[in-house]
């Protein structure tokens, strides 16, 4: 596909066969794609060519066959370490989503760094998956947990991260863009100064990296976790990115084949990076297809994906504030926000929004996303969330600001 300026909706669509269907009778506006993406033909495309062709075990095999999927698998890691800017692809480690990579950092890098009364320096806008890991890390130490104050709009309080910052710090785990809010944290200055008071840094990057051109180089962070899932890739294949010297210091995760160099009745060594922690059979499709997501992304120009989601999120919060009783959380209009708009409506649960719009045909979230302490933070227990990605369009938005109407009006009448 050639490199465009921008991104044309309507080319896009018709690489996505899932889109074109009509879900109630209605054509389907997909709008939950920050819980999960939908998929371009070449990546189910590379799925079904690796298990109808050249399906077979990595690393171990001699024949033909078994070459093809070791040198496509690790033609896959290098794609993934160009994408977000990695040094190499040793520092690529391939897991099952982000939530694997955060926890394979908070059993190894965190058990065996953390002293009691260390400090895990996080927000409470975090996923679950980047709270409740540190929450068992920190038991596990005796280390503690402590929380940057959010400001009003749902950005961190720079001061308040800075007073927590300190000697006792090992380690700030902060999400890149928040699920919820769509608040983009400042991920390089955050890094800067938490190498300043010798911790480490991990991004959260599961709703950064499908959107944003992420560059761990430049970011200079220690830890980046992301998933496949989440940016046109399929399920069960995830990244951790680190820095090399950090992995060497840390122990294997899991362990068994694959992972080893020798191995004696008695004890055994570990092959080097990558490998040491990719113990057992690999996802080989999903990485392999992963890199096909990645390359699809690229082809259509990583800055128009990102100003494109933007364009859409911003053109929602307009939308939205046309509707009466509908709340808006996060940055206001002005602030870039990541490709998402969590709101909720005067009178009706954000469960029957959600109901609702579906009998449109538009697929929206309800719920805490994942996120309780974050609703707690908000006042509430539930919001709905309407997120975007690259193939859909402002018409879209349009159509469900027309059902959030009629939801209102419906609702309106019905309790009076
Ligand atoms: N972190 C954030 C910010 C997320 O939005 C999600 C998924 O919704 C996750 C982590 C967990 O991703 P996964 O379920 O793919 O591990």
């Amino acid at each position: 596909m050639p490199k465009t300026s921008e991104i044309d909706v309507a080319s896009i669509r018709a690489d996505f066969p899932i889109l074109a269907q009509k879900v109630h009778g209605r054509p389907l506006v997909y709008f939950d794609n920050a819980a999960t993406t939908q998929k371009p033909r070449v990546v189910i495309e590379a799925l079904r060519e690796y298990y109808e062709e050249y399906n077979s075990n990595v690393h171990r095999g001699l024949h033909a066959l078994a070459e093809k999927a070791t040198e496509r698998y690790e033609a896959a890691r290098e794609v993934v370490a160009r994408f977000i800017g990695a040094p190499g692809p040793g520092s690529i480690i391939f897991v099952r989503n982000t939530t694997e990579a955060i926890n394979l950092v908070a059993y190894t890098w965190a058990r065996k760094t953390l002293r009691p009364g260390d400090e895990i320096l996080l927000t409470p806008m975090e996923h679950h998956s980047n709270l409740v890991p540190w929450q068992l890390a920190a038991r596990a130490t005796g280390a503690r947990l402590r929380f940057v104050d959010l400001l009003p709009d749902g950005q961190i309080d720079w001061n308040s991260f800075l007073r927590l910052l300190g000697p006792r710090t090992r380690l700030v785990a902060v999400t890149h863009i928040s699920n919820v809010l769509g608040t983009i944290n400042p991920i390089r200055a955050m890094a800067q100064v938490s190498h300043q008071q010798g911790a480490a840094i991990l991004v959260d990057a599961a709703q950064s990296v499908p959107h944003l051109p992420v560059n761990v180089s430049e970011l200079d962070c220690d830890f980046l976790a992301f998933s496949g899932h989440k940016m046109l890739g399929p399920t069960g294949i995830g990244v951790l990115y680190a820095k090399e010297e950090i992995l060497e210091s840390m122990e294997p995760f899991l362990s068994g084949g694959e992972m080893i160099g020798e191995v004696t009745l008695e004890s055994a060594t570990w092959r080097e990076l990558p490998w040491k922690f990719e113990a057992g059979t690999p996802n080989i499709a999903g990485a392999i297809a992963l890199a096909r997501a990645c390359q699809y992304l690229e082809d259509l120009g990583r800055e128009n994906v990102w100003q494109h989601g933007l364009r859409l999120a911003t053109y929602a919060l307009k939308r939205l504030q046309e509707v009466e009783g509908v709340h808006v959380y996060g940055p206001g209009p002005g602030t870039p926000r990541g490709a998402l708009v969590s709101f909720t409506m005067e009178g009706i649960h954000p469960h029957d929004i959600s109901t609702v719009l579906d009998q449109d045909g538009i697929a929206i979230r309800a719920g805490h996303h994942c996120a309780e302490p974050l609703h707690r933070w908000l006042g509430v227990p539930a919001t709905a969330r309407a997120s975007f990605y690259l193939y859909n369009s402002e018409a879209e938005v349009d159509q469900l600001i027309a059902s959030l109407q009629r939801a209102r009006e419906y609702f309106g009448h019905v309790l009076g």
